[in-house]
């Protein structure tokens, strides 16, 4: 049986500022959902900090008109709680006044795969809160690159031959499609960045998807900055793709990340329990993992993959990561580079000013001058 698995969320109000939903919201988020379960298979909603997620399972395929425009009006009525109960930032993510087809551009983040299903089909969500669709770079690249951290490269089959990575360019609306292991160096320049080359895709060499994740950057849509991009994926496990095991451990080193407070700082991802809200120290970016099976459409789970005991080991980590970051306040590298920060009104006004001050030097030497380019002295 064919099915598709849509994964998408938005931020349409927290309690008290950025921390996680009302009951309230979620409520007419999950009502408007099972008025128009004729639609679906299956569903189930939650939250990752401020984000609500709706994971929905139907036969329509991807990009479908009918899915988009109800996960959207499931947001709309959130927003309309939202706004009654004055929760903070209601209706952030729902960026244009109506909708036009397709969810994406619109704001709400979106993941979707279409597949034909394997008798024992497992999958996992990984929803994030408090950073950027690049934030997934780091554990992508372990997940079906790096060997050391996934064993499964080496003695499963069909990962070692390789996997087509698509790279989307979020800056310049573009896409490559790269291949391993033979455009290795060039995935890793590209991951190098994760402000601008997010990993979209990821499918196998004969072409079954094994990962969709979201892309959209907010700042691209609305032109200045309104809140994160904070990025959702569904990756495929076990048998021919990684083993649930392999997909979960790759977060199990808490990375920096851009996010956090304004969206303007680099702070460590620290995988947290499902509908965790966010944290008010300082909003350390937080991932969750929802694993589920999934049968005819019909879902089993989800189990809370970063649930057990050894993930508050993980969280410590995560924790004295942030706390050495914050220690060093607003200079480099804890907040982000100027490019990102220009999307912040009031770092640009401070910039305006700084430069209204800036005068020539009285003895200006050539020495000053900046070269043309940089050439390699080798
Ligand atoms: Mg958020």
């Amino acid at each position: 049986m064919k099915i598709t698995i849509s994964a998408i969320k938005a931020d349409v109000g927290g309690i008290g500022g950025h921390t996680k939903p009302s009951d309230g919201l979620l409520d007419a988020v999950r009502k408007t959902i099972k008025n128009n379960r004729d639609l679906l298979i299956d569903h189930y909603i939650g939250y990752c900090g401020d984000d609500v997620h709706i994971i929905m399972t139907h036969t329509k395929g991807v990009d479908n008109k009918d899915i988009h425009q109800l996960a959207w009006t499931a947001f709309e009525e959130g927003t309309k709680v939202a706004k009654q109960e004055g929760l903070y930032g209601a209706g952030q993510d729902l960026l244009k006044d109506s909708f036009s087809g397709n969810i994406k551009g619109m704001g709400p983040g979106v993941a979707e795969l279409e597949f034909e299903e394997r008798p024992n089909e497992a999958f996992t969500v990984f929803a994030a809160d408090k950073t950027e669709p690049g934030a997934f770079n780091y554990p992508f690249y372990r997940m079906f690159i790096d060997g050391l951290s996934n064993t499964g490269l080496i003695i499963n089959k069909s990962l070692a031959e390789g996997v087509i990575i698509n790279i989307m360019d979020v800056e310049e609306g573009k896409i490559a499609e790269l291949t391993l292991w033979e455009d290795k160096p060039t995935i890793e320049a590209a991951l190098m960045y994760p402000g601008r080359y997010v990993i979209a895709t990821v499918n196998t060499k004969d072409g079954e998807p094994i990962v969709s994740s979201s892309t959209d950057r907010l700042h691209n849509i609305a032109g200045t900055y309104v809140g994160k991009d904070d990025p959702i994926c569904i990756v495929r496990t076990q048998k021919k793709f990684p083993a649930t095991e392999e997909v979960g451990s790759v977060f199990n080193n808490p990375h920096y990340v851009a996010g956090n407070t304004r969206g303007s700082h680099h702070m460590p991802l620290m995988p947290v329990k499902l509908n965790s809200a966010a944290t008010i120290d300082f909003c350390i970016p937080i991932v969750i993992a929802l694993v589920f099976s999934v049968h005819d459409g019909k879902l089993t789970g989800p189990f809370d993959g970063f649930s057990t005991a050894d993930w508050d080991y993980i969280r410590q980590i995560a924790t004295q990561k942030a706390l050495a970051m914050r220690s060093q306040g607003f200079i480099h590298p804890a907040t982000l580079v100027p490019s990102e920060l220009e999307y912040s009104e009031g770092y640009k006004a401070r910039m305006e000013k700084l430069e209204s001050k800036m005068k020539p030097l009285k003895d200006d030497k050539s020495s000053f001058q900046r070269k043309e380019s940089y050439e390699d002295p080798d």
